[in-house]
């Protein structure tokens, strides 16, 4: 199964060309434009595994998206994206749970890792979940 990623920035042409390369590495990647299309783009029901999230956007920022990504999909582990300027917002963003950001540009070898990092402790988090919950009805079982 190909690693399902949405790719949220506010520049077109960036999210294009980004979404065109990771493609071509195997990866099924969603885009929205803004945070509110991201949570939309969600909402639907898309089961992406990891967030590849722009820190400066306008109307609701990357910390407000993360924010509200987090609220709603606790286990969808989230990249923050940022450029010099913003660093500061992009550390906030660990704060908020956000698993790592990435400085803008940045390497596709390096955004490929880091996505599959995060896809990784999303997996193994699920499944201490799944154990958890399993052992929890052997327990009321009495098994
Ligand atoms: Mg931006």
């Amino acid at each position: 199964m190909p690693t399902r990623v949405l790719l949220v920035d506010d520049e077109q042409a960036f999210v294009s060309t980004m979404a065109k390369r990771l493609g071509k590495r195997g990866l099924k990647v969603y885009t929205a434009n803004s945070g509110q299309e991201a949570l939309d783009l969600l909402a639907g029901g898309e089961n992406v595994e990891v967030v590849i999230l722009d820190v400066k956007m306008p109307g609701m920022d990357g910390i407000e998206t993360l924010q509200a990504i987090k609220a709603g999909y606790p286990l969808l582990e989230v990249v923050m994206l940022t450029g010099h300027a913003t660093v500061e917002s992009a550390i906030e963003g660990m704060r908020h749970g956000a698993f790592d950001y990435l400085m803008k540009p940045c390497e596709m070898d390096v955004l490929l890792s880091k996505i599959s990092q995060a896809q990784s402790k999303k997996a193994a988090h699920e499944t201490k979940i799944l154990e958890a919950r399993a052992q929890n009805i052997a327990l009321r079982r009495g098994d």
